[in-house]
């Protein structure tokens, strides 16, 4: 029967295809006994997963909207008293601290145990309430091994999931999946930022789907709305039709823009870079007519692989972007893993409390023997083959980028003793994303040569808002007189120094918000390539000097709604072409 859910659009495009749902369940475990010396360490691991799975699930439950959230909270409530169930607990707690079972295999004997009482019932309710429990373990399961779980797709399906990390989104495109839909998540993950860039369907953030759609329902998904229809009739078929032709026909008009300037009514050019994750964004950058490559994120390097890439094969990485781009420039940035991007690498730590304020970044890097070292030789060794620029993420203070200024020159001198071709000079930039960094800016720009605002991290730390956390609705919010202050000052700096500053969250590259941008004094941004024809053509029907003559007035705007009413008075009329 036809149903609409409603996701939140995390990755553009339309998708028609099968659903393949995959659902956290408890695998076949095998008998695992442990030395008494371990049983308090499994114990803490297993209800540290609980715990995790509560926090998931109270999660979802906040979120819930619409005609199902009643029937689908109830389920989510009983969910919830499974986890709270002193017979479940006792009973694992038992096994592994004096059966001294694994963690995994405990509960798959605790699952069994449940399952055969229920089983014995009468009342077939109560029978059909086993798949509870198996979706409850399944859930702990998931949470044990989250690192380990392997998300599999297939070729001309849409994947139906709770939620998919960062590393698994490359993969499941090599598979061939169509698109992505998952309970949980937020459009502001490295999973939704991954998925824009390679052009996968994505909508995240629909917790009623795991209950509503079996596999095999076909569905029809639009990554731009977040809509959702299962078992789609003739009008949703006409509609996604409608959709896709005029995708084409809005994709024709704005490749009209590919060689023209991104200049302004008023005649101001604002460079546009851009941002790229894989080589396939370098390249489509290139052909769209990017300035050059304003924030490569050279993590997902590391993302795609079980080992850490030696200097040899980051080496090729970078080369290989910086030839892409002929000669246009290529930034690249340290790794930032961390937070969200935990990788399979084993370099982020796992089980941080906060992991947003953990070891991220900079920090990430420079607490490994080596590792940022090496990451600055390929760097500097890339730079023989064209313009290139290293970035450092999560800097906070002048302490962190004078480390990094001295071990550049440092890796750049001995570079040049043995003889290898390297620019004279790679210049060193710090993303601005931690509030204190933006705050403290006069503090160390001298020692940097330009500067990147992370918008989506700043927002995140100035607001005390979670990206990933889409229960925080509009807190997430650009539109916040205290982030347009904190830019608007930074830029300001910059172009007291002569320090180039440029903006590459995501924000840069929603059209929307271009004037408030232009207007904060800005004149360069870094932006997907998929997003950055629409910027482009924003930025040609704007006059700049005139918003730059609002910026005071949009500096006094007191909320949320006061900038939203600026804005709306300085969108572009949808003319220029
Ligand atoms: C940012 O924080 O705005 C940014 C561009 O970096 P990332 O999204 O990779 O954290
Ligand atoms: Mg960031």
């Amino acid at each position: 029967m036809r149903q609409a859910l409603q996701g939140s659009g995390a990755a553009r495009g339309n998708a028609l295809g099968r659903a393949r749902v995959r659902e956290p369940h408890a695998l076949e475990v095998a008998e695992e006994r442990i030395t008494a010396d371990r049983a308090a360490a499994e114990l803490q691991r297993l209800h540290a997963a609980i715990d995790q799975v509560r926090v998931e699930i109270r999660g979802m439950r906040t979120q819930l909207h619409g005609a199902l959230a009643h029937e689908v909270g109830e389920f989510l409530d009983l969910h919830t008293l499974l986890l709270e169930d002193p017979e479940l607990l006792h009973g694992l707690d038992e096994l592994v601290g004096k059966g001294l079972y694994g963690a995994d295999y405990a509960l798959r004997l605790q699952r069994d145990r449940i399952a055969a009482v229920f089983q014995k019932m009468d009342d077939a309710y109560f029978r059909s309430r086993i798949e509870d429990i198996d979706h409850v373990i399944g859930r702990i399961h998931a949470a044990l091994h989250a690192h380990e779980a392997e998300l599999q797709g297939v070729a001309g399906e849409i994947l139906v999931t709770d939620a998919v990390a960062p590393s698994e989104i490359g993969r499941l495109q090599a598979q061939g999946v169509l698109g992505i839909v998952t309970a949980s998540g937020s459009t502001l993950s490295h999973s939704a930022i991954l998925a824009r860039s390679l052009h996968l369907p994505l909508i995240v953030n629909a917790p009623q789907l795991i209950q509503q759609v079996n596999d095999g329902d076909v569905l029809i998904i639009d990554g731009a709305t977040g809509a959702i229809v299962v078992e789609p009739d003739a009008a949703d078929l006409r509609a996604y039709r409608a959709r896709l032709r005029e995708e084409k026909r809005e994709r024709r008009q704005l490749n009209r823009l590919r060689r023209e300037p991104s200049k302004s009514l008023d005649g101001i050019d604002i460079r546009l870079y851009a941002n790229a994750e894989t080589r396939e964004d370098v390249a489509e950058s290139h052909a769209l007519g990017a300035a050059g490559i304003g924030l490569y994120r050279s993590e997902f390097l590391f993302l795609q692989r079980d080992d850490v890439p030696d200097e040899e094969a980051q080496f090729r990485a970078y080369r290989d972007a910086v030839l892409g781009m002929t000669g246009r420039g290529v930034t690249i940035r340290t790794l930032d893993i961390g937070a969200d991007k935990a990788d399979s690498t084993g370099l982020a730590l796992r089980h941080e409390p906060n992991p947003a304020l953990g070891l991220r970044g900079v920090r990430l890097s420079m607490a490994h023997a080596g590792l940022m070292e090496t990451q600055l030789r390929a760097i500097v060794r890339a730079s023989g083959y064209g313009p290139v620029r290293v970035l450092v993420p999560m800097i906070s203070g002048r302490e962190e980028i004078v480390t990094v200024r001295r071990l550049l020159a440092r890796v750049h001198a001995a570079l040049r003793a043995d003889g290898h071709e390297v620019a004279e000079h790679v210049p060193l930039g710090a993303m601005i994303e931690v509030p204190s960094a933006a705050i403290a800016l006069s503090t160390f720009i001298r020692e940097i040569d330009f500067m990147s605002i992370g918008t989506n991290d700043l927002v995140q730390y100035l607001l005390a808002a979670d990206r990933n956390n889409d229960a925080l609705g509009d807190l997430h919010t650009p539109l916040h007189p205290a982030l347009l202050r904190l830019v608007h000052s930074v830029v300001r700096m910059g172009r007291a120094r002569g320090i180039p500053v440029s903006v590459c969250g995501e924000i840069a590259g929603d059209a929307r918000l271009t004037p408030l941008l232009m207007a904060l004094g800005l004149e360069e941004l870094s932006l997907h390539p998929t997003t950055l024809l629409e910027v482009r053509r924003a930025i040609r029907g704007l006059d700049i000097g005139a918003l730059r003559a609002g910026a005071p007035r949009l500096l006094r705007a007191r909320d949320r709604a006061g900038i939203a009413r600026w804005l709306e008075a300085a969108q572009p009329a949808r003319t220029a072409g």
